[in-house]
């Protein structure tokens, strides 16, 4: 979407599959380009701080980017009791790397498709990565993230799918299926847990589902965790959780707590109370996720005229 001007203010609108259009005022583009693979900008807006546009459609912001990437990282990896290697896909902002090595991990393998989303975030919102692309620790490779986990043979303790959303034709599309969480799941440790970030349990609640049903098809145990992410459509964003069994629910406060301490981590969203509250599901959700298919029963259901 072009940055739309209003009484001489600029303004960036990303029109939403749902027939709603989200406005954000803009002091100025920081920067504008094309890579092989999507449009890039960074925006400077009012209300959000810098953020990262690909394809029209925001990424993050440095404003609200702390719910988002501790809540996809933190409840994955405070469910292990000594992670050691992660596996990040997508992520190029370095939101969910930074959060990731603060769990004292010894290695973290990133997979990011396009070379020109990391060195723009580096350059324009280096507060989202703080300096995490730097660290030693840290294996970047870019590829496709179908393509890495097919053909990877190392397991890992925990894998982080932070990606733009399915939208035909992107280059994600393939990685919200089941097939790839099949693959996934066969480079995950026994104890090992995945999560992807799963779109807007309200407005686009057919992406979410589609993820669940997709996930539960592999994975005996597949949990679903909320935060508010106010740049994002809907502000009420989902994160679903997955493993062979290991249980992110099943850790009580004081584990929490005390794994927080000991890895040193003080979030600024996610805590020992969060982790167990973000489980707890409204009604709607529960229900739809009890039957997933009853959703599709009541979009057959709507007047084909509107
Ligand atoms: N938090 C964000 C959101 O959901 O709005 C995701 C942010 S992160 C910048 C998304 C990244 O996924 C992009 O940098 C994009 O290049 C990357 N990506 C998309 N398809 C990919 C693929 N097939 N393999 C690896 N990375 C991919």
């Amino acid at each position: 979407m072009p940055l739309v001007s209003s009484s001489g203010e600029q303004w960036f609108g990303e029109r939403e599959r749902v027939g709603l259009e989200q406005r954000i005022q803009v002091r100025g583009v920081l920067y504008e380009g094309r890579s092989d693979y999507q449009s890039i900008r960074v925006l400077d807006t009012v209300p959000f701080g810098r953020a990262l546009i690909l394809d029209g459609v925001l990424q993050t912001t440095e404003t609200d980017e702390f719910i988002y990437h501790e809540m996809l990282v933190h409840p994955v990896l405070i469910s292990l009791s000594q992670p050691e290697r992660v596996l990040i896909i997508g992520g190029g902002d370095g939101g969910c790397l930074r959060r990731a090595l603060e769990h004292r991990l010894r290695e973290v393998v990133q997979v990011e498709l396009d070379r020109a989303v990391v060195e723009t975030c580096r350059r324009y919102l280096p507060r989202v990565s703080s300096g995490a692309f730097d660290d030693t620790r840290l294996h970047l490779l870019f590829a496709d993230g179908y393509e890495f986990v097919e053909e990877a043979q190392e397991p890992f303790d925990a894998i982080i799918v932070d990606l733009t959303d399915p939208l035909p034709p992107g280059p994600s599309l393939r990685l919200f299926t089941a097939e790839f969480y099949q693959l996934v799941r066969r480079i995950l440790k026994e104890d090992g847990l995945m999560v992807t970030q799963s779109s807007s349990p309200l407005l686009l609640t057919d992406e979410l589902l589609r993820i669940y049903v997709n996930l539960k098809a592999v994975f005996p145990l597949v949990r679903v965790c909320l935060a508010p992410v106010p740049s994002y459509p809907g502000v009420l964003w989902s994160f679903t959780l997955a493993s062979g069994g290991n249980d992110p629910l099943a850790l009580d406060e004081a584990t929490v707590r005390q794994r927080l301490e000991a890895r040193g981590i003080s979030p600024r969203y996610y805590s020992p109370q969060m982790h167990l509250a973000s489980f707890a599901l409204p009604p709607f959700l529960a229900d739809l996720l009890a039957e997933p298919e009853r959703f599709q029963d009541l979009k057959a259901s709507q007047p084909v005229a509107q």
